[in-house]
């Protein structure tokens, strides 16, 4: 049950009939893995709090670089050589002192992310390399969990909701794990607010997950050009013979 402060805290989602109050209490029971704090994660983690997310696990083992303060807004300049999650928790303790949340420093193996998708509602890919991504799917599909994949380079951004049904592809129904794996994001430049746009478009999903208002991103990739200002999407149809989510 939502205390009077919350009622007054979260009014602005309760207003909206498809949240209403029984949606606020729905997002406080529940429970999102956020993969990396950094460009995605930032807001990602910053809008699930503010929204009240009961239980927030926030994954990451690096450390606050000064390179990063040019789109990872949950970090700032006192941050710098710090565990991310570790500033991370406070920015978001600071926002909303009502939500638990827990962080995990360690690099997340099949292991580590078998036992967290066993306790969350949804994953929310945030991280910056293939192997993880793949390892995510694997563990999403395995627990069918919503997964919610961003990814941002350049002057572009992509979003996909994934294993929302069990008609929904999976992360590896789109790509082939011989991708190019030696395209990490932190040797590419990225303009800053185009991780903020992917982050918040992965935040609004994961809330719309939550408590089933409108109609979820699944099935289909959206695709952000921020040099033409323009979005496009993709259908994306789940493969009979996917190594990972095929019968
Ligand atoms: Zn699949």
């Amino acid at each position: 049950m939502l205390t009077e402060q919350e009622l007054i805290h979260y009014s602005r989602h309760i207003i909206l009939p498809q949240i209403d109050e029984a949606g606020q209490e729905k997002i406080k029971q529940s429970k999102v893995l956020v993969v990396g704090m950094g460009g995605l994660g930032a807001p990602v983690a910053m809008y699930l709090a503010a929204a009240g997310v009961g239980h927030l696990y926030i994954a990451d083992h690096d450390q606050v670089e000064r390179s990063n303060l040019q789109r990872q807004i949950i970090h700032n300049l006192n941050s710098i050589g710090q565990n991310k999650v570790d500033s991370a928790q406070s920015t978001l303790k600071a926002l909303n002192p009502w939500i638990q949340v827990t962080s995990i420093k360690q690099k997340l193996g099949d292991q580590e992310l078998d036992d967290l998708l066993s306790k969350v509602d949804a994953v929310i890919d945030c991280c910056d390399n293939f192997k993880t991504r793949f390892a995510i799917n694997r563990a999403a599909v395995k627990h069918q969990k919503p997964l919610v994949s961003g990814a941002a380079i350049r002057f572009e951004g992509q979003l996909a909701v994934f294993n929302y049904t069990d008609q929904s592809p999976c992360y590896q129904c789109l790509y082939q794990p011989d991708i190019q794996l030696d395209e990490n994001c932190f040797d590419q430049g990225v303009l800053s607010p185009v991780v903020g746009t992917i982050g918040t478009l992965q935040a609004t999903e994961a809330l719309k997950i939550i408590t089933a208002a409108g109609q979820v991103a699944d099935g289909r990739l959206l695709i952000y050009d921020a040099l033409n200002g323009d979005f496009r999407k993709i259908k994306v149809t789940k493969d009979a013979n996917c190594a990972i989510c095929g019968a």
